[in-house]
C-alpha cells in the first residue's frame, strides 16, 4: 500500500454501488477510513470494518445495528444504531472528510450533519441538493465547508470551471447517455420490464439511479444539482445526449470556448478527485484510448417522451419545496415500478400528478417545511399508484 495523501474519511452508504467503489479507492490510495454506514447490509459493513480497521460503523436499521454489534464484539469498533445513530457517528468522528453515497432523501440529514461538523463533503447523494439545495449550500457557506461533487457530470463541470471565472460562464452542458430506452416512444415504454430498465448501456449503478437514468429523471435531478452547486440558472444548463459517455460534461464560456473533461466511464475517478480536488493523485482507473473510442456523438434529448426532465426544470423554477415533491413522488413511483406494480409511463404520470396536486409546496422554505412537504408528497404518490 502507498503512503496516504488523503484525509481521514467517512464513507456513508458504503455497501452501495458508489460506496463500494469509494472503498475500492480507499484500498488503492490507502485512505484512512474512520467510519462506514449502511441501512441493512451489516454483513458487508462487518467485512469493511475488518479490512480497513474502521473505528466506527452505523446502521440506519436498528435490527441490523444489533446484528453488527454482536458480529463485531471481538473488536473495538463502536456501532451506532438508527438514522439518529448515523448522524451521531458523523458528529463524533475525527474524520475531516466524508463521502455521502446514501441513496435518496435519506441522505439529506447526513449531508447537513457532515456540513455542521465542518468536514469536507464529497457528495454523491444528489437528492440532498434536489430536496434542499438552498439550505445545503447556505449552510456550507456559513460553515466554510467545501462540497465537491462525486456525480461524474458535476465532477467534469467542477474541473472545467477551473478554465475561467464565474462571470465568464455562458452555459453548462450536461451530457446524458440517454439510457437504455433512447429513441423509444411512449407506447414502446409501456412494455418495458424491470429487467430492461436495469440494463444501463454504460454505467453499473444502484437500482434507483438506474431507473432514474432510464426515465431521464436523473438528468433532471442533475440540472437542479448543477444549478445549486455552481450558482447557474436552469436556462443556462443545456442537456445533450452523448451515447458514448466519454465526455462527462462541459462548460461553454463567453468567448464560445467549450471546455470538457473526458475519461473512461468509471466512478472511482470521481470519488478520488472529490477527495483530493484541486490536487490530483495517481490514477485508479484505466487510461482513455481516443482511437479505440473512434467517434463521439451528440443529440438533443426527447423531452416529450421523457417528461421528467422538463418537470425538473419547472420544479427548480417554481422553487421552495417543489423539487422535494418531485423527488419524493419519484422515489415512491420508482419503488412501485421496481416492484412490478406500474409501467414507466404510469411512473411519469404519478410524479407529474403529485406535483399538480401540491401547488402550495412552493411556499415551503425551512427544513421542517420541506420535510413535511416530502411526507405529504409520498402520501399523494401512494394514492395515485
Ligand atoms: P445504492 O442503492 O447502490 O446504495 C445505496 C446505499 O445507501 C447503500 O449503502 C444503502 O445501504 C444505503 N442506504 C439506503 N437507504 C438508507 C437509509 N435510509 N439510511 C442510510 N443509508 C441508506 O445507490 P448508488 O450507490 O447507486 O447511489 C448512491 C447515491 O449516489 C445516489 O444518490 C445516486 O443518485 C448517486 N450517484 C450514483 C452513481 C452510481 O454510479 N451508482 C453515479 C452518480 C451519483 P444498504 O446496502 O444496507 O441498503
Amino acid at each position: 500500500m502507498r503512503k496516504s495523501n488523503f484525509e481521514p474519511t467517512l464513507i456513508l452508504g458504503a455497501t452501495g454501488s458508489v460506496g463500494r467503489q469509494a472503498l475500492d479507492v480507499a484500498r488503492c490510495c490507502a485512505i484512512p477510513v474512520r467510519g462506514v454506514s449502511a441501512n441493512t447490509n451489516w454483513r458487508e459493513i462487518e467485512r469493511a470494518v475488518r479490512e480497513f480497521r474502521v473505528p466506527a460503523a452505523a446502521m440506519a436499521d436498528e435490527n441490523a445495528a444489533k446484528e453488527l454489534r454482536a458480529a463485531l464484539s471481538d473488536t473495538n469498533t463502536r456501532v451506532f444504531a438508527g438514522e439518529a445513530g448515523v448522524l451521531d457517528m458523523i458528529r463524533e468522528s475525527d474524520a475531516t472528510a466524508a463521502v455521502n453515497a446514501i441513496v435518496g432523501q435519506a441522505g439529506l440529514l447526513p449531508t447537513l450533519s457532515v456540513i455542521d461538523a465542518g468536514k469536507r463533503l464529497a457528495l454523491a447523494n444528489k437528492e440532498s441538493l434536489v430536496v434542499a439545495g438552498e439550505i445545503v449550500m447556505r449552510r456550507a457557506k456559513e460553515k466554510g465547508v467545501k462540497i465537491t461533487p462525486v456525480d461524474s457530470e458535476h465532477s467534469a463541470i467542477y474541473q472545467s470551471l477551473r478554465a475561467g471565472r464565474h462571470g465568464e460562464i455562458k452555459k453548462l452542458i450536461l451530457t446524458a447517455s440517454g439510457g437504455p430506452f433512447f429513441g423509444m416512444n411512449r407506447a414502446q415504454l409501456e412494455k418495458i420490464t424491470v429487467a430492461d430498465a436495469l440494463a444501463h448501456p454504460t454505467w453499473k449503478m444502484g437500482a434507483k439511479i438506474t431507473v432514474d437514468s432510464a426515465t431521464l429523471m436523473n438528468k433532471g435531478f442533475e440540472v437542479i444539482e448543477a444549478a445549486h452547486l455552481f450558482r447557474v440558472p436552469a436556462d443556462k444548463i443545456e442537456v445533450v445526449v452523448h451515447r458514448e459517455s466519454i465526455i462527462h460534461s462541459m462548460v461553454e464560456y463567453i468567448d464560445n470556448s467549450v471546455i470538457a473533461e473526458l475519461s473512461v466511464p468509471d466512478m472511482r475517478l470521481c470519488v478520488q478527485y472529490a477527495l483530493t480536488a484541486p490536487a490530483r493523485m495517481d490514477a485508479v482507473i484505466p487510461e482513455l484510448s481516443l482511437t479505440k473510442v473512434g467517434k463521439l456523438t451528440f443529440l438533443p434529448p426527447d423531452e416529450e417522451t421523457f417528461p421528467l426532465l422538463p418537470a425538473a426544470r419547472a420544479a427548480l423554477a417554481a422553487g421552495g419545496g417543489v423539487p422535494a415533491v418531485l423527488n419524493a413522488a419519484n422515489e415512491v413511483a420508482v419503488a412501485a415500478f421496481l416492484a412490478g406494480k406500474i409501467s414507466l409511463p404510469r411512473l411519469f404520470d404519478t410524479v407529474l400528478g403529485v406535483i399538480a396536486d401540491m401547488p402550495h409546496a412552493k411556499d415551503a422554505h425551512t427544513l421542517d417545511e420541506i420535510l413535511t412537504t416530502d411526507r405529504e408528497a409520498r402520501e399523494h404518490a401512494e394514492t395515485r399508484l
